[in-house]
């Protein structure tokens, strides 16, 4: 039996209309590294939204999607890899609206569904807070229901967008008297209710879209629930598989990558080797993510797709640093791209927790004791 991985004459057209709008993007908007993070313009999401490649493959009855998933992966590939700006419609197009699909009610569908669609609304993601990060249960963001509201009091951090986005998806502790995996509860919070207060976090690469976020007696409607009151960790572990498995993992720092094999010595063997190992990765890479795509990898396989792929972009970045020698340490957007790298695997979930999640749920290892 043969593979085939050539893509189709449609596949290959799509690809190409991608890397058009995607070229007229940096042309109009600049090239930005992990482009679905840091290159915010609503006007680019609204553009990209118009060619229909927001909400791509949700069912049409949401929209006029309907289209098959590896469409998707093909054009996010371009967008992201060229530094597209697409960071105004990204987070709501990979994980909110396939969780308003999955999860939402009716009204909640009808209401939210057609913003996400026309790239007219940014969404932001409050799930960590200062002393919950990797292990989340430990939240203590709270809503308590009064009457028809739920009333939100705590903190966010690194809430990505949070100051741009018109909505954030928090995920909050409705109930504190259970185990700590319940009690758990997703609330869509429109972003101007009285009580929210955003401060914007510059990096240390001076980018801006980490956010601290504060709610303070938040009164949120009781519609905005999103699924069971207190039963959503299960619901808010699949929205993160969403989060996992995708093109964005791999191709983030595709524009350093294309600079630093631009200016490196191909007459180098030492250079050339490490060229063949990334062209490896990018294509090994592809194909893990691929399988998410088609739906044909393991339950929870989506962590060692993560893990495969950051690792892989830090090892652009290391490779990068080299070709740029000393140049990597003064201030330019290369140099900047080098430095941000450690956050791969960072967001989304550490690549320790990647590895036991892979261990324990894919492999089937003992857990090892609690402390
Ligand atoms: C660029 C970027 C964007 C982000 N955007 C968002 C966002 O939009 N919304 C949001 O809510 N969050 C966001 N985050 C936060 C991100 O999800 C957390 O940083 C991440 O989950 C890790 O949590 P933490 O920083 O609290 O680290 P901690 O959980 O404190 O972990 C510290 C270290 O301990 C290790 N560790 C912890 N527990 C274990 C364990 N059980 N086994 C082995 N090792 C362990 C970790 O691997 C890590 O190395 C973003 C982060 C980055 C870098």
């Amino acid at each position: 039996m043969s593979l085939n991985y050539r893509l189709t004459p449609g596949l290959l057209a799509l690809r190409a209309e991608a890397r058009a709008v995607g070229a007229a993007g940096i042309a109009a908007h600049g090239v930005h590294n992990d482009s679905w993070i840091n290159g915010f313009s609503k006007e680019f999401s609204e553009t990209i939204a118009a060619q229909g490649w927001v909400g791509m493959t949700w069912p049409v009855e949401h929209g006029d999607g309907g289209r098959p998933p590896i469409e998707r992966v093909i054009v996010a590939e371009e967008l992201i890899s060229l530094g597209a700006p697409i960071a105004a419609s990204w987070f709501a197009d990979r994980q909110f609206g396939p969780s308003l699909i999955s999860y939402g009610t009716h009204d909640q569908q009808a209401e939210y569904l057609p913003g996400i669609l026309s790239g007219a609304t940014t969404w932001s993601i409050g799930m960590s807070e200062p002393d919950a990060g990797s292990d989340l249960a430990a939240l203590k963001t709270s809503a308590v229901r009064a009457g028809d509201v739920f009333v939100v009091n705590g903190q966010k951090v690194w809430t990505s967008g949070a100051a741009l986005a018109d909505y954030c998806y928090l995920i909050c502790r409705t109930d504190s008297t259970g185990r700590p995996h319940e009690g758990i509860s997703e609330l869509i919070v429109p972003m101007d209710l009285p009580g929210i207060e955003v401060r914007t976090i510059r990096d240390m690469v001076d980018n801006t879209h980490f956010c601290e976020t504060w709610f303070t007696d938040v009164r949120v409607p009781v519609e905005n629930l999103v699924g069971v009151e207190g039963a959503a960790f299960r619901q808010t572990m699949t929205q993160l598989e969403h989060e996992r498995g995708g093109i964005d993992r791999l191709v983030s720092n595709k524009p350093l990558y294309d600079h630093a094999r631009s200016v490196a010595d191909a007459e180098d063997p030492r250079v050339r080797q490490q060229i063949a190992r990334l062209e490896t990765g990018y294509r090994l890479g592809r194909i893990l993510v691929y399988r998410e795509t088609l739906r044909q990898a393991p339950p929870g396989f989506s962590a060692a797709t993560k893990t495969y792929c950051t690792e892989h972009q830090q090892r652009v970045a290391q490779f990068a640093a080299g070709v740029l020698g000393p140049a990597a340490t003064l201030d330019s957007p290369h140099s900047r791209a080098f430095a941000y790298s450690p956050a791969y695997t960072i967001m989304g979930g550490t690549s320790n927790i990647m590895r036991n999640i892979l261990g324990e749920r894919v492999l089937g290892l003992p857990r090892e004791p609690r402390a």
